[in-house]
């Protein structure tokens, strides 16, 4: 029987990223992973699944030590964003410069973040990587978590934290209720390269049935998309051929980076909005795509799973140094009312745009119109909306 301080069920992006932030709070940390990430050379052309990174995530990434390799490995800085409505020809821009910013964020391969925290926690002495190691049975103790993992190895721990994803294993065998919906979307994603530069601007039309973004890579021609339609649509989508596939992607984006041509496989991943009743209770905590998942079309979804993290790491590292027992619930309910209430703004927010932009509807099409050229030229709005996007607004205090 092996006895930790906290075990992280899950080491994605999120769990991984926990684990390397608390370093140096004197806690032994555990992390179970079904599966290593693999430690080869980057293929040459950027993986499918990728993530638009924000300020606030960077920051993070940075106190925990991993930024500069996430960076030597690939991430590729965009300046400017542009978002438009293709019915009712409302356009609203942003640019780094504009408000006093370097970049707006970064679009990064998840394999590439999960790599490069995987080879820190592996660097780490108080941190044991798990792997392969499934969960086979949980037991809440009084003062400890009871695990058995597949294998039959068996640990102790005083806090167990569920970041084992959207069908969080640990959240349902301990009970905690869901609510999610159906978006009706399902997001189609794919590398493309393009007949005309980029200029490391994200683009994003919506076009009524559904939305499309254009992600840059550092190479100007090329950009990863995430196409979110009904799922009959998406399913039609991927069996296109690809010159016709080509086709209708170039006039959907109103042919704003000229012809497209399709780079590689496609992928479609259906869209649920879930989120967790509790974040907390006795001896678990929930963070990242366990807790909670968003619609991708503001790329915020492992944001809000870093912001999680970065609060749950705050506040362990607090009970530690104070000597308090980090696995009460009493002292989780700060972390979880904090949190929380992050990712009920986001998905309500993410509702109101699915809802505001899909379909024809005149009184929504002249909303989109009057609200989206109000946003980009009033004056003062545009910074504020800038600083929500990059995750400024609502950074824990450590990492301000
Ligand atoms: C199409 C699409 C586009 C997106 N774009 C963006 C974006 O631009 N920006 C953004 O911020 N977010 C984006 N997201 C969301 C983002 O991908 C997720 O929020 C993120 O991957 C969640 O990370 P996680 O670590 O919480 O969970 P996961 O990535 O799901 O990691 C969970 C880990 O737990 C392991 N695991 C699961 N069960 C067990 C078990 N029982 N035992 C041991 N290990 C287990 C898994 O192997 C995995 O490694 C997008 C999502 C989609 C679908």
């Amino acid at each position: 029987m092996q006895s930790f301080d906290v075990v992280i069920a899950g080491g994605g992006m999120v769990g991984l990223a926990v684990a390397c932030g608390l370093q140096g709070s004197g806690l032994r940390v555990a992390v179970l992973e079904h599966r290593q990430p693999e430690n080869t050379p980057l293929p040459a052309l950027p993986a499918l699944r990728v993530s638009a990174i924000n300020a606030a995530s960077e920051r993070l990434l940075q106190h925990i030590g991993v930024w500069d390799e996430i960076v030597q490995l690939r991430a590729s800085a965009y300046r400017a964003m542009e978002v438009w409505d293709r019915d009712s020809f409302g356009k609203i821009a942003f640019h780094a410069d504009e408000c006093g910013f370097s970049h707006l964020g970064h679009i990064i391969e998840n394999d590439v973040i999960q790599q490069a925290l995987w080879k820190k926690a592996q660097m780490l002495p108080e941190v044991t990587l798990l792997t392969p190691a499934a969960l086979k049975q949980v037991a809440w103790g009084e003062n400890d978590t009871f695990i058995t993992l597949e294998d039959g190895q068996m640990l102790t721990a005083r806090l167990v934290v569920g970041a084992d994803g959207a069908n969080s294993w640990l959240r349902q065998h301990a009970d905690i209720p869901l609510t999610f919906w159906d978006y009706h979307h399902s997001a189609l994603v794919a590398t493309i390269r393009t007949e005309l530069p980029h200029q490391a601007t994200a683009r994003q039309v919506f076009h009524g049935d559904g939305i499309l973004a254009f992600l840059p890579f550092d190479d100007p021609h090329l950009c990863s998309i995430v196409w979110s339609v009904a799922p009959e649509e998406a399913e039609r989508l991927i069996h296109l051929a690809p010159a016709h596939f080509n086709r209708e992607l170039g006039m959907v984006f109103d042919m704003r980076l000229g012809h497209c041509q399709l780079e590689s496989e496609r992928q479609v991943f259906p869209l649920t909005g879930r989120y967790a009743r509790s974040f907390a209770a006795h001896r678990l905590a929930l963070v990242g795509d366990a807790a909670h998942t968003v619609h991708p079309l503001a790329g915020q979804g492992v944001n809000l799973g870093f912001m999680d993290a970065a609060e749950l790491i705050a506040e362990l590292k607090r009970l530690q140094r104070q000597g308090k027992d980090i696995g009460q619930h009493l002292y989780l309910r700060r972390y979880e009312r904090r949190r929380k209430h992050g990712a009920a703004v986001m998905l309500a927010s993410m509702q109101g745009f699915r809802e505001l932009f899909d379909g024809v509807n005149p009184a929504k099409k002249l909303l989109r119109d009057v609200g989206l050229r109000l946003a980009d030229t009033l004056p003062g709005v545009k910074p504020k909306l800038v600083r929500q996007a990059m995750g400024l607004n609502d950074l824990p205090d450590w990492l301000s």
